[in-house]
């Protein structure tokens, strides 16, 4: 019987308890997909069964990295897991469109950045990924939490003896069970972001409701809900069949939009009566943080529409497609069909700019494998031709091609021990020491084997990056202070993000201001402290200069409109209690003396 145990070079099976290994291994060998886990589901069951204590640790055997196996819907590192099993549970491709949510989230994108990013998936970290989907941009946030179902763990735990996370209950837009109509729960411990980094399988006691309080949704808006799960269920299956045609998509979406009354002649669109319809429909579910951003007003929801029929970027989130779907098809998955049938009516219009689309890929294809051919290596050959250096690797390793590895002591199964940890990005003095090999064998290898370089490199910057990003990110939750404070506290993470990540940082820091109306953010006390102190000084001194004497507590406020919200919390205000204290009893003191004060003048 084959073994399930993963093959690892860097953890070793012995380091398991020796009394609990047969058991574990019996365990072990059981371990299967169960209908509809997710990669990080069946991590976590391997972390429980394994007796490891540190995540990071079953992280690196799984996924070659100490984070590959999170974020949960998107784990990096999949080629790794995939290997760890000998393919026994499928192809890092089939992991991917069988047991993650990205063919979800890439289901409306283009074919060639859909390719990207299942490689980037596949061989590397996908930290970069919620930036390159424009997950922060679209406003639902990076993080997709764990999600699961009461009732599905009931039956689970009596079917299975364990508790699983589902794939269809982690994707975006699925807060419903679509078997037993029970609202989703998150793992409560993701809300504070503990949990980023940690396995877990659900248990009754961890999971807790993302909406307030006792919040139940309306008959109406609990068939909303499952029109929304349905919807991006029915968008993951697309994904997995290479993703949606996104113009016909767009035009049953007209057809649809004219049956319906919202648009009139070619597609032109009844704005008004459009927009508040479209709003109006998830008005009753903004309980949830995640469908809160939908449509928030007619205006904002017009816009919306307006990106998914336009294609824009920002409109291929699949909750952006999702809610318009569900709005067009209230109670029916119509849709699915109206598509199919609109696929074969549009055929031939859409049949010449697809084909010459694809020939274009054609073209660019077979010039880079010739470019490589002819002994340029991958990264410029597909920088000449305006091509991912990894999409360039993909279409050369699919051609075949090999660059020849002069022989050397880096032989057999260590050449290929050496070159996964390099591909994943290993030191290359940790590489020469583990197998005993000299800088230049290393550098050599680097050198001559397809890719190898490029994606060492990008492996490294992406750990480095992956890094500044989570303590960033760490820094932000831990405080609660936004981005300001948090600046203070790592001045290095953050000069290294605004020199590497720009983008990235200023996505994150936007989401992560502090409104200024807020109260429970941790603020900056020290320093509104000092500013508001001496605005009383100020407003003391310019009201002593009009001789508009006794100073009142109500022409400072005149002057330093802010201060009203402090007067309450003068006691964390120390420096602005104290001035406002001087300012008046001076003023006191300056009433009683004022006959002293104006003989003084009268004689100067
Ligand atoms: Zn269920």
């Amino acid at each position: 019987m084959k073994s399930f145990w993963p093959r690892s070079d860097s953890v070793s099976v012995a380091a398991l308890d020796s009394t609990s290994q047969s058991t574990l291994f019996g365990d072990i060998e059981r371990l299967r997909w169960l209908p509809d886990e997710s990669v990080f589901s069946l991590a976590s069951r391997l972390h429980f069964l394994s007796g490891r204590s540190r995540s990071a640790d079953t992280s690196r055997l799984l996924f070659g990295a100490e984070r590959g196996g999170f974020p949960a819907a998107t784990p990096g590192g999949v080629a790794h897991f995939a290997n760890a099993f000998g393919q026994d549970l499928g192809t890092a491709r089939e992991v991917l469109m069988g047991n993650t949510a990205l063919p979800q989230l890439l289901a409306a994108r283009p074919r060639p950045m859909q390719e990207t990013i299942y490689q980037m998936a596949e061989l590397g970290s996908t930290a970069t990924l919620k930036a390159k989907l424009g997950l922060l941009a679209s406003g639902f946030g990076g993080l997709l939490p764990l999600k699961a179902c009461r009732s599905c763990l009931e039956e689970d735990m009596q079917r299975h003896g364990t508790g699983y996370w589902r794939t269809e209950h982690l994707l975006p837009g699925v807060w419903l069970c679509t078997r037993h109509g029970d609202l989703l729960e998150i793992l409560a411990s993701m809300r504070t972001g503990q949990a980023r980094y940690e396995w877990s399988l659900p248990r009754a006691e961890l999971l807790a409701h993302v909406t307030k309080g006792s919040w139940t949704p309306t008959e109406v808006n609990r068939r909303r809900l499952e029109d929304l799960a349905r919807a991006s269920v029915w968008l993951l299956g697309q994904g997995k069949q290479g993703g949606i045609d996104l113009p016909r998509f767009v035009s049953m979406l007209w057809t649809r939009l004219s049956e319906a009354g919202y648009a009139h002649g070619y597609r032109r669109l009844r704005q008004a009566i459009v927009s508040r319809g479209f709003s109006e429909h998830f008005d009753g579910l903004r309980e949830f943080p995640e469908l809160s951003r939908i449509a928030t007003t007619p205006t904002i929801g017009y816009s919306q529409l307006m990106a998914v029929l336009q294609g824009r970027a920002c409109g291929l989130h699949p909750l952006r497609v999702a809610s318009v779907l569900v709005w067009l098809y209230p109670g029916s998955t119509q849709f699915s069909e109206d598509y199919e049938a609109t696929q074969s009516a549009a055929a031939p219009t859409n049949r010449i700019p697809e084909t010459t689309k694809q020939e274009d890929g054609g073209v660019q294809r077979r010039e880079l494998v010739a470019r490589v051919v002819a002994g340029e290596s991958v990264s410029s050959a597909a920088k000449a031709i305006g091509v991912e250096v990894v999409t360039g690797q993909a279409w050369v390793a699919a051609a075949g091609i090999r660059v020849s590895v002069r022989p050397s002591t880096l032989v057999g199964v260590h050449r290929k021990r050496i070159f996964d940890a390099l591909r994943n990005g290993e030191d290359k003095a940790d590489v020469e020491r583990r197998f005993g090999i000299s800088a230049s064998s290393v550098n050599r290898l680097l050198r001559t084997e397809v890719g190898l370089h490029v994606a060492w490199k990008s492996a490294r910057e992406s750990t480095c990056r992956a890094r500044m990003r989570s303590s960033w990110l760490d820094q932000l939750s831990a405080t609660g202070a936004g981005p300001k404070l948090a600046r203070q506290l790592v001045p290095s993470v953050y000069a290294w993000l605004y020199r590497n990540d720009r983008e990235w940082l200023r996505q994150v820091n936007l989401e992560n201001e502090i409104e200024p109306k807020s109260n429970n953010a941790r603020v900056d006390w020290d320093k509104r402290d000092r500013s508001l102190s001496q605005a009383i000084l100020d407003a003391a001194m310019e009201i002593h200069d009009r001789h508009e004497m006794p100073i009142r507590l109500v022409e400072i406020l005149a002057r330093v409109p802010e201060l009203k919200a402090k007067l309450p919390k003068l006691n964390r205000l120390p420096l602005t209690s104290r001035a406002l204290d001087q300012v008046l009893k001076f003023s006191r003191r300056k009433r009683a003396d004022g006959f002293v004060q104006q003989r003084t003048i009268g004689s100067a």
